[in-house]
């Protein structure tokens, strides 16, 4: 391999981009679509425009080779289950009578037919539709979506290259289908399953494309032998066929650990690797097996899924190491652009100081033509983009908004004593059973009550100026006034104020802690057409004043009964933002929980017994390796643990998290040492309750028993059922009775009727209970 060649040759490429288009237009003509506005005819015009938009742009800004098949209506993964075939057989008649509908029918179903299940795609908070695979899945090979594509930017006159979700990924991101044994591996299906990849293989160079990128991220996380072997064989397989495309398998989020040797001999012509954060650790990898002579390296040396702006001489410097290590290094973001936003120059609202720090979608690209000129004609060529980038970064360190000093101080000075209670558990339970007198089977909810169109008309009307302050906190008012007022008299034990005001449970408290900066358009793909903006954590992170007070404090004055003050989690104001990546995540989550603490204290000051800090993201925030969870959990539970510590023996912690599957972090669970924690367990048919116990959870617990996901409401006998078999695991002393998650995207007629039943079941196995009753 010849170092000035590979260096002649650096391409910049990436392998995705945002698919929304700049004013979310994909988003309106599909929801125009399902409305019946907009014709199928109008739809497709509209995303052809958006894909060619892109590309444009793409190869305007310097891109060699732009990404043809990441477009997507709704979902990549689940254009890859309609590549291969892998239509569940409730939506086959469906498929057929219209391709469209059909496609949509499996993304949203219908009234009869249920959707398939939505999950997180890796770490990110982009969701995927889960393939549904069983022993009988017949695979047929579908890529008119992915030739047709490909063909358009060709026709542009732009060098594109077809991505895919690669089979592994495929297979290994699958669950078994309804009525499929749960331990059945989808992975068995391999053999059935390349031969179609085959098939598309052979179509997309038939169309002329000369790469193929095969995506498979499932491999940087921890695969078994039979996996790693699965890849071996997958990749010989796919590389030995002879009417074939070159391939490129491109692997991001992480280290490809055990599967780079692998990759690296398999006979494709081409390896993606990123090199950001953890995944850095590629680099020594790939010097240690030798690199990649005579193969293509794709190098990910620009974030994907942060907002901040490259280290361009950083960058640099390994793309000049990876030079002696492949045949040829091309420069590419780390993984598809999809995670970040589209145009940071379109905030006009954010600082310019800070804005200069910021790179989206666009100014990422920007980056990687950069650093690829760099590359392969020197670094003299970009000499000006250099100077301007060290500026930049010098300033973002010496800014006043990142090193604040009265915020450092106190990370600085904080003990293991600050992140502890005072007292054990024990003794708080009986401090707190006398304070706040509660019966046996206490009933509960998580925090939020329905959000009305009231209430958003009412957020709407303040921010175009159409009512002032004084009328909105009027609305909120009113609004607690019955949400607690229903609560009184629906007879639950601790209410809650209902969350009225929060737009969003991370946004609410972003937009009032110094260091979050907001975006206008900031827009990201949650799932479908569901778009999110995420705040930018930009700086240290202190709180002004105090931000939920004003709202407990007023429900606390219509009632006698406690009522929970509601807090988000330090963890989860981390996960559902974009965090800093100029100091390790376990600072940011300090600072957070400094600033959270101060607000538990003041709510506790102002009068609540019972405080409740939500940590839903806990578990979705797991690093994808398991060698990098047990320091992940370390500052992630001191962190919620200092956010809660600083409260009375007799004042009462409750934490939630909306999921069932937390087996992997029972301990941390237990770490957090909350008095009360609320899970999702309603449609676990309590495993929740069974796991606890066998963990030997020593604290209080309510396994949700109202599945707040559906609209069907519970019966009373139904809630005793699920009661009864939560006792089997939990003593009553330490059972609490509430539904899996918050209400607030349910009807007011459900969530009274559902409440109801929850309060009724809970009174009924009360008197079953042996001891003293109230
Ligand atoms: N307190 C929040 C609510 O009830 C919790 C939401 C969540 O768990 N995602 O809405
Ligand atoms: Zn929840």
């Amino acid at each position: 391999m010849t170092t000035k060649s590979a260096a002649a040759a650096a391409r910049a490429t990436v392998y995705g981009y945002p698919r929304q288009g700049p004013r979310r237009e994909l988003k309106k003509a599909i929801e125009g679509y399902w409305a019946g506005r907009v014709t199928a005819d109008a739809l497709g015009d509209a995303s052809a425009e958006l894909r060619h938009a892109n590309w444009r742009r793409l190869a305007d800004a310097g891109i060699h080779e732009v990404p043809t098949g990441d477009f997507s209506l709704y979902d990549h993964v689940l254009d890859t289950s309609v590549m291969v075939g892998a239509i569940p057989a409730r939506h086959r008649a469906a498929v057929e009578a219209d391709a469209l509908d059909g496609y949509f029918a499996m993304a949203r179903g219908t009234r009869d037919v249920a959707p398939l299940e939505l999950t997180k795609w890796f770490d990110t908070n982009y969701h995927y539709l889960v393939p549904e695979l069983g022993p009988d899945t017949a695979f047929s090979a579908n890529s008119v979506k992915q030739v047709a594509e490909f063909a358009e930017a060709t026709a542009l006159g732009l060098t594109a290259r077809p991505v895919l979700v690669g089979p592994l990924t495929f297979l290994l991101s699958a669950k078994p289908a309804p009525g499929v044994a749960a331990d059945f591996r989808p992975l068995t299906l391999l053999d059935r399953l390349l031969p179609v990849y085959a098939e598309v293989l052979a179509d997309l160079r038939a169309a002329g494309a000369e790469w193929v990128q095969l995506d498979e991220p499932a491999l940087v996380q921890d695969r078994s032998f039979a996996e790693l072997n699965a890849t071996a064989r997958a990749y010989r397989d796919l590389g030995g066929l002879t009417d074939r495309p070159r391939l490129l398998v491109a692997s991001y989020f992480d280290r490809l650990g055990e599967a780079l040797p692998i990759l690296a001999k398999a006979p494709i012509e081409g390896l993606a690797l990123d090199f950001t954060g953890a995944a850095a650790a590629n680099l020594d990898a790939l010097a240690a097996v030798g690199g990649l002579p005579g193969k293509r390296l794709v190098a990910g040396v620009v974030d994907g899924r942060n907002v901040w702006i490259n280290d361009l001489g950083k960058s640099l410097t390994v793309l000049g190491t990876l030079l002696g290590l492949a045949d040829r290094v091309d420069v590419a973001a780390s993984c598809s652009l999809l995670h970040v936003p589209l145009d940071a120059d379109v905030e006009h609202d954010i600082d310019p100081q800070i804005a200069r720090w910021l790179a989206f979608a666009r100014q990422k690209t920007a980056e990687v033509v950069t650093l690829a000129r760099g590359l392969g004609r020197g670094t003299d060529t970009i000499a000006a983009h250099l100077a301007a980038n060290r500026a930049d970064l010098a300033a973002r360190n010496a800014s006043a908004l990142t090193h604040d000093p009265a915020v450092r101080a106190r990370v600085a000075a904080v003990t293991e004593a600050d992140g502890r209670r005072d007292r054990p558990y024990p003794e708080r339970a009986a401090a707190q059973r006398t304070r706040l007198g509660l019966p046996l089977l206490p009933t509960t909810t998580i925090g939020s009550f329905p959000q009305t169109a009231e209430l958003r008309t009412a957020r709407a009307d303040l921010r175009a100026g159409r009512i002032d302050d004084a009328a909105y906190e009027e609305r909120i008012e009113n609004e607690i006034r019955e949400v607690v007022s229903f609560q009184e008299k629906a007879g639950i034990d601790v209410l809650v104020h209902g969350e009225p005001e929060r737009n969003d449970m991370v946004q609410y408290f972003a937009e009032q802690l110094t260091g979050y900066v907001a975006t206008r358009h900031g827009w990201v793909q949650s799932y479908g057409t569901r778009y999110v903006r995420p705040p930018i954590l930009a700086g240290d992170v202190s709180r002004p004043e105090p931000m939920t007070v004003r709202w407990t404090s007023f429900a606390r004055s219509l009632t006698d009964r406690p009522v929970k003050g509601m807090l988000t989690g330090p963890v989860t104001m981390l996960a559902w933002s974009f965090v800093r990546d100029d100091q390790p995540l376990g600072v940011t989550a300090r600072q957070v929980a400094l600033a959270l603490r101060d607000e538990v204290r003041d709510v506790e000051a102002a009068g609540s017994s019972v405080i409740q800090v939500d940590e839903p993201a806990l578990r979705e925030t797991l690093p994808l390796r398991a060698t990098d969870h047990a320091q992940y959990l370390a500052w992630a539970t001191e962190a919620f643990r200092l956010t809660t510590s600083g409260v009375r023996a007799a004042t009462q912690i409750h934490t939630h998290m909306c999921y069932a599957e937390f087996g992997d972090i029972v301990r941390a669970i237990d770490d957090l040492d909350a008095d009360v924690i609320s899970l999702e367990a309603a449609r676990s048919h309590m495993r929740v309750a069974t796991e606890l116990a066998a963990h030997g959870y020593p604290r209080e617990a309510g396994p949700g028993v109202y599945d707040i996901h559906s609209p069907r409401i519970p019966g009373t006998d139904e809630v005793v059922g699920l009661l009864r078999e939560a006792l089997a695991a939990i003593p009553a002393e330490r059972l609490w009775v509430n539904p899996d998650c918050g209400l607030k995207t349910r009807d007011w007629p459900e969530v009274r009727a559902s409440l109801e039943n929850l309060v009724a079941a809970a009174r009924e196995v009360r008197t079953t209970l042996p001891g003293p009753l109230s």
